[in-house]
């Protein structure tokens, strides 16, 4: 199974997922466009999330960082002057560190990604959706933003007229991807923020192409006209999308072959030109997700099989 993530919702599917088939079967293809250096080294926060959430060592009251992690160096950093753009406790930073060394000997992203899934003991794929330097910059009514800088450090406050990819056209979808997407049949696409988190991985050259001879199946994020949580809303409309989960499957186009909407949303299925199931997808415990998960498992199966 291959799913495509950002760093949130779509980790609280893998959650029950993961009980349901074995990490082996699972493959995620990981958004790296707010991908940003931290006192000089390269932190891939959704990548991250991913390897801790598969580690078993991620803090999910936060879905990003590791359990139980201490703060020694950021915060000396802070009584010297420096304030982190994220706030990176010090085995996350560690793991960081690790990917970096390789990079550094001349590995590619993706390759130091797989040295830091074993170094962690796990047995799913990960894989960055490429190795070259992408970033999502936010048009503000006051200049240019990295996502970064907008969500974590404006805390998504400003007015958003446009979201850009920058390097995104320059960049390639690895052959671990490409490789990974040619023997499976069925993609999952989270409920990850379709413009930041799901875009950047769909706008790769030649993965929209390769997605329509596949099984796929979205999860909305969005319920109603708002989105679980997050700025996927705002950056929806900066796109020129309705913020609901007609504009999410309107934003994924003929890729799609199922858009599974929350059983509270207000839309029906006659708002879609697709077909439309309806689930209870929030998921608030791993109960939750698992049960979301073996739905979407069973309309594999009862759809394509
Ligand atoms: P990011 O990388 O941290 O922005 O995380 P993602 O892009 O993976 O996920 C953010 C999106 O997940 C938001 O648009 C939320 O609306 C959505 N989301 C978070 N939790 C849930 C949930 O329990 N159910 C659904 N349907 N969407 C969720």
């Amino acid at each position: 199974m291959i799913l495509l993530s950002g760093g949130t919702g779509t980790p609280k599917l893998i959650q029950g997922l993961r009980r349901i088939i074995p990490d082996e079967d699972i493959t995620v293809i990981v958004n790296t466009a707010e991908d940003i250096i931290v006192s000089g080294t390269m932190v891939s926060p959704d990548v991250d999330t991913i390897l801790y959430l598969f580690s078993g060592i991620l803090d999910t009251s936060k879905w990003w960082g590791i359990r139980n992690d201490t703060f020694h160096t950021n915060n000396a950093l802070r009584k010297m002057g420096i304030n982190e753009k994220l706030m990176m406790g010090d085995a996350d930073r560690a793991a960081c560190i690790f990917r970096e060394e390789f990079m550094r000997k001349g590995a590619s992203l993706t390759e130091a990604t797989l040295l830091l899934s074993e170094a962690l003991g796990i047995k799913a794929k990960i894989l960055p959706m490429c190795n070259e330097k992408v970033d999502t910059m936010i048009k503000t009514p006051d200049g240019v933003l990295h996502f970064q800088d907008f969500w974590v450090g404006e805390r998504g406050t400003p007015d958003v007229q446009e979201v850009e990819i920058s390097g995104i056209h320059e960049a390639s979808p690895t052959k671990e991807v490409i490789n990974t997407l040619k023997n499976e049949d069925n993609v999952i696409i989270g409920p990850s923020n379709p413009i930041t988190s799901i875009g950047p991985i769909l706008a790769l050259k030649g993965i929209k192409e390769i997605l329509k001879t596949k099984n796929v199946i979205a999860i909305s994020p969005i319920i109603g006209d708002s989105p679980v949580s997050g700025p996927a809303g705002k950056l929806m409309n900066a796109r020129g999308y309705p913020v609901s989960s007609k504009g999410v499957a309107r934003f994924y186009g003929d890729i799609l072959d199922v858009m599974v909407i929350d059983d509270k949303d207000t839309m029906n299925a006659s708002d879609f030109d697709i077909r439309t199931v309806r689930y209870d997808t929030i998921m608030t415990s791993v109960e939750k997700s698992q049960s979301l998960a073996k739905n979407i498992l069973k309309l594999f199966s009862g759809i394509y099989e």
